[in-house]
């Protein structure tokens, strides 16, 4: 895909312009940026539990705090 037509359908040139800097600043091409972003979507996210301090996926707070801390 040329470069300068990669954006034009679905992004908006100011965004398309900060996505490659970013992709820029990190070393990594547009594609890679972008599915760098997609890999940290929150269900692949760990959080600690604020009150027993375990390590818990995003997805699972919600049972751990049912479970572990019911009130
Ligand atoms: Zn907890």
């Amino acid at each position: 895909m040329p470069e300068k037509g990669w954006y034009s359908l679905t992004v908006r040139l100011s965004t398309a312009r900060m996505i490659r800097g970013l992709a820029r600043d990190k070393g990594l091409t547009v594609d890679e940026l972008l599915n760098e972003l997609i890999s940290m979507s929150p269900s692949k996210k760990w959080l600690t539990c604020s009150l027993c301090g375990v390590k818990v996926r995003a997805t699972n707070m919600p049972k751990h705090m049912v479970k572990m801390h019911p009130k």
